[in-house]
């Protein structure tokens, strides 16, 4: 036992003492210290113990599980699990500088007492959306629960059984229903819905017509799906509100992106969608949040829902999500949006960085790939890209060691190879992607 060494010398130790920065050295220390009982515990009882071999595996695992950059090379560009929209620039500032002191959150400055939180940002929505008012919370999943929770409480809700979607993560559209106390209604088949459906689903107790994205799956075949401006109509004259989870929610014409054409927020609500909910770090590039946007009469009444108040969002996603808006304003500007900038980057952009990252670690060579936009937006739709392709016979063990890499490299294999999708790779880490490849040969 007296060949163990002191905490102090093991943590002098270069392999050890590389972790500080991660970790921290107080964390460092505690795993050291429990290393070493472990190691003693083991001597005492008469057994073999690697000290170095498990202190390392511990730190690594340690270091792996906290919060931290990765690089994205699978080339889905809103990926979920990999934090959804990188920030704009000028988002992150205005989150740090509004973050950093005190502001005008809920204060009128002009008549010095208290206001609305939600007005400026209200504001631009529902300019840029083409909309009378917009309302923004959590996310969209709050979104719906809010709506669904200002007006179909112990009421029916008739939806397509073609939209009664799950998305990721566990969100159901019929649990959903349930929580909020809302009946759902179900019309249709799984592939044809049709107005008549609706008709005569249609009750004193409905109060909703639900319409929801099919994010994550899409319909081929004989389909038949229902028309917005026919159950506008029909809700119109049937006194109750037709409203759509648009999940994404295209702000723009996809095609100017070589991607499908994809109905956009604007374009529901001039069918008469009366409210349409959208999440804020998928399609929209900004933050984690929910948009509500729509008919001023729908929204009134869900800030006066006191559910509204656990939904709420902070003033850094309030920073972050105007600033974001504004770039969404200009069609320049909106390519300060990484999404965007990612989305407009031509192949050959993407090919010059490519031979640059593959003359700099000396193997691999280009190839043609399809990213996706990913976070359920166009789902199928893929758009032309460029990978660096490496052909290992150890392809997942090489994807393992880019996971350890720092900073952690995601990338995708395929029939063996290991593949680095350009498209989603943030131009910025191009020389961090190189030494992550480097380093995990
Ligand atoms: C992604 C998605 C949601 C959930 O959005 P969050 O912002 O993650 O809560 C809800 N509905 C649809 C159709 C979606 O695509």
């Amino acid at each position: 036992m007296r060949g163990l060494p002191a905490v102090h010398r093991l943590l002098s130790e270069p392999a050890v003492a590389g972790f500080e920065p991660a970790l921290g050295h107080d964390a460092l220390k505690t795993i050291a210290q429990g290393a070493l009982e472990r190691a003693r515990a083991a001597l005492a009882a008469g057994q073999p113990f690697d000290l170095e071999r498990a202190l390392l595996a511990e730190l690594e695992a340690a270091a792996a599980a906290r919060l931290q950059p990765v690089v994205n090379a699978t080339g889905i560009l809103v990926h979920t699990n990999l934090g959804r929209a990188p920030l704009a620039r000028a988002a992150l500032d205005a989150a740090a500088q509004i973050g950093a002191g005190y502001s005008n959150l809920e204060y009128d400055l002009e008549r010095g007492q208290r206001g609305s939180r939600y007005e400026r940002v209200s504001a631009r929505l529902a300019q840029l959306f083409g909309a009378d008012d917009a309302l923004v919370v959590n996310n969209c999943a709050a979104a719906m629960l809010l709506l669904l929770d200002t007006f179909a409480r112990g009421r029916e809700c008739i939806v397509a059984r073609s939209e009664l979607v799950e998305i990721g993560g566990g969100f159901r559209i019929p649990d959903v229903l349930e929580r909020s106390g809302a009946r759902l209604v179900e019309v249709g088949t799984t592939n044809k819905a049709r107005l008549a459906d609706v008709e005569r689903a249609l009750s004193p107790q409905t109060s909703l017509l639900l319409r929801t994205h099919r994010s994550n799956f899409s319909l081929a075949g004989f389909v038949e799906d229902l028309d917005s401006r026919d159950l506008a109509a029909l809700a119109r004259r049937s006194g109750v509100l037709l409203v759509e989870d648009l999940g994404s929610g295209a702000l723009l014409d996809m095609t100017a992106f070589g991607l499908p054409r994809e109905r956009t927020v604007a374009e529901a609500l001039a069918e008469g969608v009366a409210v349409v909910a959208i999440s804020g770090d998928k399609l929209f590039g900004g933050p984690q949040c929910g948009m509500l946007v729509g008919s001023a009469l729908a929204l009134g009444r869900m800030r006066e829902n006191p559910l509204l108040r656990a939904l709420r969002v902070d003033k850094t996603t309030l920073a972050m999500l105007d600033a974001t808006a504004r770039l969404h304003e200009g069609e320049h500007t909106r390519l300060q949006i990484p999404l965007y900038a990612m989305l407009a980057s031509s192949t050959a952009e993407l090919r010059r960085r490519g031979e640059a990252i593959v003359a700099r670690v000396g193997q691999g060579r280009l190839v043609a790939s399809r990213a996706a936009v990913g976070g359920g937006a166009l789902p199928g739709a893929t758009l032309e890209s460029v990978a660096i392709a490496i052909d290992r016979s150890d392809a997942d063990l090489f994807a393992r060691r880019l996971r350890n890499a720092r900073p952690p490299t995601i990338a995708r294999i395929e029939d063996g190879r290991v593949l680095f999708d350009l498209r989603s790779v943030l131009p910025d880490e191009d020389g961090a992607l190189a030494d992550a490849i480097a380093a995990s040969d």
